[in-house]
């Protein structure tokens, strides 16, 4: 069996936050391999944890990955600040055609365009993925789960780190389906009565009042603040009043643009022109909803660069939606070249973390030992991109830890699921399976 089709029958998904197939990826072809360890999100620091305790595991994985798709190197990126990591995985490589490389302690190092950009000079085609430029990139994290299927262990847990307004920021490693309100347990309970959580980060992540959310193949933290707190007061603004905020005081100054290192790497993005979006209709919006097409949703623009804190971001979302529902496709250059001011704009993460309010929360989240076992678990059944998975358990029956509980439908794009631990499976709709633990 090659490696592929182990990953596949082990359910492996991207577990930076993406969550494509990672078989898929196997399939393809590649010259140069790469692990991001970049890890950018404020407050979130699992990828860390991981080259730390399982670097071996991290090497094992790219070395077998580098092997399946004929690439000639291997390269972990990780940002130079995170000194422990660096000198695990460092002596880790010793031996391998795989090497370390330091990133700068910017945001988003890690976003795949740029990561491939610093350690090829290969800038992705717009509308691309790195395999156009002959690279696979993967989380640090997959790659040790690539190494976990080759040894025929499916996937079945998650690292993530919980911080925030909690009384012991932690990393864990939890069964998928452990509610946050379980991690948030684990990492000291909370520390604010009336707790906002942010799942996958404060600059891309999702925010919601449920505790109760569990734990996917893609979580990669959960930030919990106060509602009262300045960022989440921002996400919490409907978004009719963020749009009519913005068609009244967008002076139209750039700044969005100027900072948004989509555009810095010479893509076609410039949000301030988006933003003109908001006092049009018809055919004026469609013009400018082109310069969206290509932003990543980093989240830069609202959350730091504009001065009046505005929404630039939401307007690239929103615009995207409509091009999605038109079908109507981009057609811009196809040949970006970085700005002259690439490399001088960065924004440093200490900056950002200021500019967020959360220099107080910037805390050590470090691995928790204990093993968690919480009596419930909560499967979605979409837990990748792709479709969801169908059920293959009914209520009542039991099953076994490692277990396929739910598979896509034939042909289409996703994942297997597996039972974390043996139960009894107490609910089953089309969304989730939820597994009784005695
Ligand atoms: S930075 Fe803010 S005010 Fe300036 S153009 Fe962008 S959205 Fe408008
Ligand atoms: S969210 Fe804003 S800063 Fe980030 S890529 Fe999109 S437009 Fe650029």
């Amino acid at each position: 069996m090659n490696l592929a089709e182990e990953v596949r029958l082990a359910g492996v998904v991207g577990a930076g936050g993406g969550g494509f197939p990672t078989h898929v990826k196997l399939n393809a072809k590649a010259e140069t391999v790469i692990a991001n360890g970049a890890e950018c999100e404020p407050l979130l620091h699992k990828d860390a944890v991981i080259m730390e305790e399982s670097a071996a595991e991290v090497v094992r994985g790219m070395q077998l990955a580098i092997e399946a798709v004929g690439a000639k190197e291997g390269v972990i990126g990780i940002k130079g600040k995170k000194k422990r990591a660096v000198e695990a995985v460092a002596a880790a490589c010793q031996g391998r055609n795989i090497r370390v490389q330091l990133l700068g302690d910017y945001y988003p190092a890690g976003d795949e365009f740029d990561l491939v950009y610093s350690v090829t000079g290969k800038l992705i085609p717009p509308g691309g993925i790195p395999l156009d430029v002959g690279v696979l990139v993967n989380n640090v994290e997959t790659f040790v789960n690539i190494a976990a299927a080759h040894d025929g262990q499916p996937l079945t847990h998650k690292m993530l780190t919980i911080a925030g307004a909690v009384k012991s920021p932690a990393t864990l490693k939890v069964p998928l389906g452990t509610t946050f309100r379980e991690c948030i347990q684990h990492a000291g309970g909370l520390a604010t009565d009336d707790p906002v959580l942010v799942i996958g980060g404060l600059m891309m992540g999702r925010h919601t009042d449920d505790l109760d959310t569990p734990v996917t193949k893609t979580s990669t933290g959960g930030v919990i603040l106060p509602r009262t707190h300045h960022v989440i007061e921002r996400k919490l603004k409907p978004s009719r009043a963020q749009a009519s905020i913005g068609k009244s005081a967008c002076d139209q100054c750039r700044y969005c643009t100027e900072y948004c290192p989509r555009y810095l790497l010479g893509y076609s993005v410039e949000p301030h022109q988006v933003m003109r979006t908001l006092a049009f209709t018809g055919t004026g919006a469609d013009y400018y909803n082109q310069w969206a097409a290509l932003c990543c949703a980093c989240g830069l623009c609202t959350l730091y660069a504009c001065p009046e804190e505005l929404f630039p971001k939401e307007a690239c979302d929103d615009a995207k939606a409509v091009m999605r529902a038109k079908q109507i496709k981009w057609t811009g250059p196809m040949h970006p070249k970085p700005h002259a001011m690439a490399d001088g704009r960065h924004v440093p993460i200490q900056m950002l973390a200021k500019k967020l309010h959360v220099l107080d929360y910037d805390l050590p989240a470090p691995l928790l030992e204990e093993a968690i076992a919480p009596g419930r678990l909560i499967l979605p059944l979409k837990q990748s991109a792709g479709t969801a998975c169908l059920p293959k358990v009914k209520i009542g029956d039991r099953v076994s830890a490692g277990q396929v509980i739910g598979e896509p439908a034939p042909n289409a794009l996703g994942a297997l699921l597996h039972a974390p631990v043996a139960g009894v499976v107490n609910g089953v709709n089309a969304q989730q399976i939820i597994l009784e633990i005695s």
